[in-house]
């Protein structure tokens, strides 16, 4: 469990489509009609969690992201070239002494203005975000927002990870961005459980496959959770039990589900569904209090 209580569960899978927010919004409902529940949206690119909930209003505390980029002051500067060397992430070019610097590409570090001899480096805010949040009917939503034309999603995923670990909610429902790259590894990072969702196909188990040796590097027990089930024919329940990985959690594919999936509207006037997201988010939660599961 993580600080103070809170138990915080990532909804991730390996592609996009399997259902993940879907399946992410109505674990938070859930959650919410018994304890304290947070649905922090990490999909910062396309953030969309709280679309689930027509009724949600901005609480009016829209926070802006950002990081401090280097700005060279040209007097002072020798051409020395130490600060490029000092930027692991290529945001500086030394080239016969003329430094570009790509404000675009930094992450905000510091080093080449540690490096920098002559501190001819200012350091200036450069927004790359936000995070806002929202009402709906008892459940907190905090939604993380890249800036148009912005690449660093992984500063946004971390500034709003940091204000949800601060509202104190005793449930955190993490949507993250689907795939395995820098994005998700970030979002699945400090959870206590993940629930990977998959679909019932061939591309679906690939990727799936993945995002399980993801789960298990970051060290995060995970369940699976199967989605549309009956759609394809892939067999996903047979692969959970080769990697020796819990099945948590079937939905079976309906028309109806997949029609209120893709206009983001709730499965929740549906009583079957209750039921199976009630018994998912138990299993999620006892297996991030047992830390069992995965590992
Ligand atoms: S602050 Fe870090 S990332 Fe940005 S230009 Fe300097 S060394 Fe590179
Ligand atoms: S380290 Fe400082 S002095 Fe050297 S090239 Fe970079 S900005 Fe100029």
């Amino acid at each position: 469990m993580s600080d103070a209580g809170t138990t915080v569960i990532a909804v991730a899978s390996g592609k996009g489509g399997t259902g993940k927010t879907t399946v992410a919004a109505h674990l938070a409902i859930a959650g919410a009609r018994g304890r304290p529940t947070m649905l922090v949206d990490l999909d910062v690119e396309a953030p969309d969690a709280s679309g689930y909930f027509k009724g949600a209003g901005r609480s009016g505390d829209a926070s802006e992201v950002s990081v401090l980029v280097p700005r060279l002051v040209e007097a002072r500067c020798t051409g020395c070239g130490l600060c490029a060397k000092a930027c692991r992430f290529g945001a500086i070019l030394a080239i016969g002494g003329v430094i570009t610097i790509d404000p675009k590409v930094c992450k905000g570090c510091g080093a080449c203005v540690n490096a920098c001899p002559a501190a001819a480096l200012e350091e200036i805010p450069m927004t790359v975000g936000q995070t806002s949040s929202f009402d709906a009917d008892g459940l907190a939503i905090l939604e993380g927002r890249m800036a148009i034309g912005d690449i660093r999603s992984t500063v946004v995923i971390e500034a709003a990870k940091k204000r949800a670990a601060e509202s104190g909610a005793a449930l955190q429902i993490r949507d993250c961005p689907p795939g395995v790259s820098c994005p998700a590894t970030h979002a699945i990072e400090g959870a206590d459980y993940v629930v990977l969702v998959a679909e019932p196909t061939e591309f679906s188990i690939h990727d799936l496959g993945a995002a399980v040796r993801l789960a298990r590097g970051r060290g995060v027990p995970a369940g699976v959770v199967i989605n549309k089930e009956g759609f394809g024919d892939a067999d996903i329940a047979g692969f959970c039990e080769r990697e020796g990985i819990p099945v948590i959690g079937r939905i079976a594919f309906k028309r109806e589900r997949a029609a209120s999936g893709a206009a983001a509207e709730p499965w929740s006037d549906d009583a079957a569904i209750s039921g199976e997201i009630d018994a998912i988010l138990a299993l999620a939660a006892d297996g991030a209090r047992t830390d069992g599961g995965l590992r």
